[in-house]
């Protein structure tokens, strides 16, 4: 009953405080608070230890997209790791469910994509993307081009390269990141950056930001430079749209250089903004696309990069000179994580997934203006999709900000736990983001704002 569930609640807790190093915690807090501790989810409700139910608006980090609890993909799991748990693809060897997927991939993909390149996460994605990169061009003789921009605040990962290309100072701070080869530009913020520019409408502020990349590449030399890396709608780094021709812009200033285009589309892909990839929406002509999240809806860990045209007839006729990408994982192509992506996508196809999230994203949005539209630290309320960011401020008039010691945002999530809700403070920054399943009922985004509203108001 109900007192045995608390005990084992409370070794589990204690447990966890004396054997578990969790990543991006403060060891104190853990120390402080204990853990909160998962135990079992449907849908978009999850339940921890103790029998506390919440709403994931969250969709665990940006991945649940089909919700918990699909027995289809469990199943699929199970039978895979049955019949062939695993093997390795290196030297062209290969499995059902990896050629598979990368067919389905490539039917979903922008038309220019040629092949699909496999890991396990969204940073082992972006070093593949740097890595890439780098072959390319010293493939085509031009060994100096290797600098890769991307922009402050962006996540693309924490190993040493994907966290040198994320613009969060928490990633850089005390690991002496990033590494020689990255630079960063501004990120397109309208709401804070684009007035203290003197940028007055979207038109003129991607025109600016174009310009910063510009003059970025010309100083640096564009025959150093390789690439441009960049989320299509920026998650971490704040839900940030791009402004109207932002990408174009950008693309003009790419295609001058010769600089290759990277979307990392770790949060954006199969459908979280309402299209099956926002690359193309968002006006961008990528030469790699980046995938994991929601390719398995982090049932297993899976990641896929799509490699398009430009790059692929490099590394193609480099290959009859002998030359090979030395590189890719254990669990480059893993049968059993691509046999979850293939149960997960049709999930997402059958169900129409991508066009719900499309049709339902402006009562979605409409939801959080009437709940928390008019709270006084509420600055502005953005969103693509699916995907949504509350900036929070000192002072709605002057968007003065919140003392960043307050921690308004990470306080703010805290006590929508106790509202039965869960979202995210994003780090280093006064935003809550959420991030539903895509299977989000109408009454379950009422409880999440409404949750968000009376956790506002505890806050302030
Ligand atoms: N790229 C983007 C846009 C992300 O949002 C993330 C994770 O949130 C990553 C890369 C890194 O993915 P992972 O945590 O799987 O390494």
């Amino acid at each position: 009953g109900t007192v045995s569930q608390a005990l084992d609640d409370t070794a589990l807790v204690e447990a966890d405080r004396s054997t578990f190093f969790h990543p991006f915690t403060a060891v104190a807090d853990q120390q402080a608070n204990g853990a909160l501790v998962m135990s079992q989810a449907n849908g978009s409700r999850i339940v921890d230890a103790s029998g506390n139910e919440f709403i994931d608006g969250a969709a665990g980090l940006w991945c649940v997209n089909v919700g918990y609890g699909r027995s289809e993909i469990s199943d699929a799991i199970a039978a895979q790791s049955r019949k062939l748990p695993y093997f390795h693809t290196f030297n062209g060897v290969s499995n059902e469910p990896g050629i598979r997927l990368s067919e389905k991939l490539l039917s979903l993909a922008p038309k220019s994509m040629r092949r699909v390149f496999y890991g396990s996460s969204g940073s082992d994605a972006n070093d593949t993307a740097v890595k890439l990169l780098w072959y390319y061009n010293i493939c085509r003789g031009k060994r100096e081009k290797r600098k890769i921009i991307s922009r402050d605040y962006a996540y693309h990962g924490v190993s040493v390269a994907s966290g040198s290309l994320s613009g969060i100072p928490m990633v850089h701070q005390n690991f002496g990141l990033p590494l020689d080869f990255a630079r960063h530009v501004s990120r397109p913020d309208l709401y804070r950056d684009a007035p203290s520019r003197q940028c007055y409408t979207e038109e003129a502020y991607s025109a600016y930001l174009a310009d910063e990349l510009d003059r970025m590449i010309r100083a640096e030399g564009a025959d150093t430079v390789a690439g441009f890396v960049a989320e299509p709608v920026m998650g971490t780094g704040g839900v940030l749209p791009p402004p109207r021709g932002y990408f174009q812009e950008i693309q003009q200033v790419l295609d001058r250089h010769d600089v290759r285009l990277v979307s990392d589309e770790v949060i954006t892909g199969y459908g979280r903004t309402g299209t099956w990839f926002a690359s193309e929406a968002c006006g961008m002509r990528p030469d790699l696309i980046l995938t994991a999240k929601g390719v398995t809806s982090g049932y297993l860990p899976l990641s896929a990069v799509f490699v398009g045209d430009e790059i692929w007839s490099v590394i193609e006729d480099a290959s009859k000179d002998g030359r090979v990408f030395a590189h890719g994982f254990t669990y480059s192509g893993h049968p059993t994580c691509a046999a979850a992506a293939l149960a997960n996508l049709d999930i997402i196809e059958r169900e129409g997934l991508v066009e719900r999230v499309a049709a339902i994203s402006e009562g979605f949005r409409a939801s959080f203006d009437d709940a928390i539209g008019d709270c006084d630290i509420v600055g502005e309320i953005r969103s693509a999709g699916l995907m949504m960011g509350v900036e929070l401020v000192a002072d709605r008039e002057t968007k003065a900000r919140l003392p960043a010691s307050a921690k308004v945002a990470g306080r703010v999530a805290m006590a929508a736990r106790r509202h039965g809700v869960l979202v995210r403070g994003l780090p280093n920054s006064d935003i809550v983001a959420l991030s539903p399943p895509f299977i989000v009922t109408q009454e379950e985004i009422g409880l999440l704002a409404g949750g968000l509203r009376a956790a506002i108001d505890d806050v302030t």
